[in-house]
């Protein structure tokens, strides 16, 4: 595909499922064991739309505003997608963050479960958590470091009673991914937590063969993001 090309998402949506396809049986695997998390950051409605009348039905946004001027919309359409906050989470977005999403994939710092735990109490609203950790332990990036992460599950689990169902990675750019997601996997059993989002557009196959449940893919399916990628 080129750039001056209209991606076609139903052809992309299904190479991709043939790939996951082929990696989950080369490891051993069953594919209905692993989700593809359709990010469609960036994406307007009428976009999205498209992948949802596909039967695309789990969701990745990184931004929380921008989700909710999508998603509030087209959740009334289709009420059964699953959507996933793959992005930063600040504490003074937290209220729309449970109010909205199903999954929250960036749980990183105590600070943030502490008030997510509140908000979770006071409104009976739970969305799943997983904790990223920054197994490149980058400076810039989001995410608890693999050194501080069996401790940081413990106090979740223990002091804040979050629901703790999984382990999302983004490793660096510059470096092959496999160590990563062996590390994310090694962390997620010795605590023993089933679920491990890994795998972006470049790296998906490689994240099921170590063991993704959830590889999350946005360009290999909806074309490059005309803005610039925000800083994780
Ligand atoms: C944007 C983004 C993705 C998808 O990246 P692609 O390379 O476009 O597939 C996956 N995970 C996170 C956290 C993202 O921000």
């Amino acid at each position: 595909m080129t750039s001056l090309e209209k991606p076609n998402i139903l052809n992309n949506i299904e190479e991709i499922k043939n790939k996951i396809n082929t990696a989950t049986k080369e490891a051993n695997r069953l594919a209905k064991d692993v989700s593809l998390v359709t990010v469609s950051k960036t994406h307007d409605v009428e976009t999205i739309t498209e992948a949802l009348e596909i039967g695309c039905r789990v969701f990745g946004e990184n931004r929380v505003q921008e989700a909710q001027s999508k998603w509030i919309e087209l959740r009334s359409k289709f009420p059964d997608v699953e959507l996933h906050l793959i992005g930063p989470l600040q504490t003074n977005k937290i209220k729309e963050a449970v109010a909205l999403f199903d999954v929250i994939e960036t749980l990183d710092r105590p600070k943030l479960a502490a008030k997510l735990a509140q908000e979770m109490n006071k409104t009976g609203r739970c969305p799943d958590c997983y904790i990223q950790i920054n197994t490149g332990e980058e400076p810039q990036k989001a995410g608890i470091s693999p050194v501080l992460a069996d401790e940081f599950i413990k106090t979740c689990r223990e002091e804040y009673k979050l629901p703790i169902k999984g382990l999302m990675c983004i490793p660096p750019v510059d470096e092959p991914s496999s160590p990563h997601f062996a590390l994310l996997r090694e962390i997620a059993k010795r605590n023993n937590i089933s679920v491990l989002s890994m795998g972006m557009s470049a790296d998906f196959e490689t994240a099921v063969h170590l063991g993704a449940t959830h590889v999350r893919v946005g360009s290999a399916i909806f074309g490059q993001r005309k803005k610039a990628l925000p800083s994780f």
